[in-house]
């Protein structure tokens, strides 16, 4: 017989004499943890599907494919590798730059840094703010998920971030024209 931490009560129900709270509060817990993933799940589906639809992308994410990127990620953030209790779906390419709502286009990370990161694209800004080596595994995951070549996925996210760098040296420029005349 021990005492659950979490509901006072004698029990010997417990999985292991280890742990502090009792079977049936581990069950409840497990339960809410599971409905609290579920409906962030469709919420994070819902808000892609809306996006996907107003910038007109090509679409073929289910929400299972969701609930399985969140399951997968296991509480991270693909960023960071660190625990979040607020994770968003990020787009590698952004919808706003065509980048499509499918499975191999998508990755999990905390709602803080999705923010942060802003119209950035993918590789530019993992690079700048992050170990370069992070991108490597990343993009491995990605073409796996979306069944597809490694280093066609790379070539396809490393010519997008070339375009997005050029484009921001062709405003920075227009800027600098601008001031001096
Ligand atoms: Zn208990």
């Amino acid at each position: 017989m021990k005492v659950c931490t979490k509901c006072g009560t004698k029990t010997k129900h417990f999985y292991s004499m280890k742990r502090p709270h009792c079977i049936e509060c581990e069950r409840k817990d497990a339960r809410y943890r599971m409905a609290s993933l579920e409906n962030r799940a469709r919420g994070a589906f819902r808000h892609a599907n809306r996006k996907a639809e107003q910038f007109g992308v090509a679409n073929d994410l289910t929400y299972d494919d969701v609930m399985y990127l969140f399951k997968l990620a296991g509480g991270r953030c693909a960023y960071t590798g660190r625990f979040s209790n607020d994770l968003s779906l990020e787009h590698v390419i952004p919808m706003s730059a065509g980048g499509a709502n499918t499975i191999s286009n998508i990755i999990v990370v905390d709602i803080s840094l999705n923010r942060m990161k802003n119209d950035r694209s993918f590789l530019e800004f993992i690079e700048t703010k992050y170990n370069p080596y992070d991108v490597a595994p990343l993009v491995k995951l990605l073409a796996a998920r979306g069944n597809r070549d490694y280093g066609g996925l790379y070539d396809e996210l490393y010519e997008f971030q070339r375009e997005e760098c050029n484009a921001w040296y062709r405003r920075l420029m227009d800027k600098q024209k601008q001031a001096a005349v």
